[in-house]
């Protein structure tokens, strides 16, 4: 079972690919500050238990933690530490975070992480080139015991091969959605993917995204037909072949 946990909801603008941050488009339709930086009442969610004693979350599930934030935020710092004291103590969950601020992986790091609480996901987001010269030399050399890289709102054509190797264990390329949204060429994504294909690493292309530009024909997708779009391209790559 896949469940959302967001202890903390805001963030600030970092890079290219927050331009059109979803967080903020969200809050604009009600009139909320994204940039204000707020614990929600599921600050607790995974150690909350039902009247009977049993936790909430169920042993097995994928938590996806964080998606109205970043992990690493520096508001959050005095409080993430509570938070990795709840994923250690729910070692039966997965916990899966998306973050583009892994420079400040160590700031509240716990002091028993050792190579890694194996339980934790740590995806790397890299929109661009110069975002993946930045923050993928840093993620490379981090004890995490699980990587992925996400290349998500794919800007431009990146070159990740120096950073592709048997430490990461997947690489998702996605268009960006929403009403604003910038271009995703399908050669940028290909490109990727070959290179994927080159190192052995599992290749995920998860979603066009809203404006798709194709044979040098731009198309708009729906949101409900981006993902489906982006499977019938039939390029997803399991690793082995
Ligand atoms: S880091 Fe993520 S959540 Fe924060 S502003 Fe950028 S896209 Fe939004």
């Amino acid at each position: 079972m896949d469940i959302s946990w967001n202890p903390w909801h805001g963030c600030h603008k970092l890079s290219a690919g927050c331009q059109n941050c979803y967080v903020y488009r969200t809050d604009a339709k009600y009139g909320k500050n994204s940039n204000e930086v707020k614990q929600t009442g599921d600050y607790n969610l995974p150690i909350k238990k039902a009247r009977n004693g049993d936790y909430k979350i169920k042993a097995g599930a994928i938590v996806y933690t964080c998606f109205t934030s970043d992990f690493f935020v520096e508001d959050a710092d005095l409080w993430r530490g509570d938070v990795w004291r709840m994923i250690r103590t729910r070692s039966d969950l997965t916990f899966f975070i998306i973050t583009k601020r892994i420079d400040r992986f160590y700031v509240s790091l716990p002091p028993d992480w050792g190579t890694g609480y194996d339980n934790v996901v740590i995806c790397c987001t890299a929109e661009n080139q110069s975002m993946a010269d930045f923050r993928l030399p840093i993620y490379k050399k981090l004890p995490i015991a699980h990587k992925m890289i996400i290349c998500s709102p794919l800007l431009e054509s990146i070159n990740l091969m120096p950073y592709l190797d048997h430490t990461i264990e997947k690489v998702t390329v996605g268009g960006e959605s929403g009403s604003n949204a910038r271009i995703c060429d399908y050669e940028w994504v290909l490109d990727i993917h070959d290179q994927c294909v080159k190192k052995r690493v599992t290749f995920w292309f998860q979603q066009t995204g809203a404006r798709f530009r194709k044979a040098n024909k731009i198309y708009s997708i729906e949101r409900k037909l981006q993902h489906s779009q982006a499977k019938k391209a039939n390029i997803n790559f399991d690793g082995t072949k």
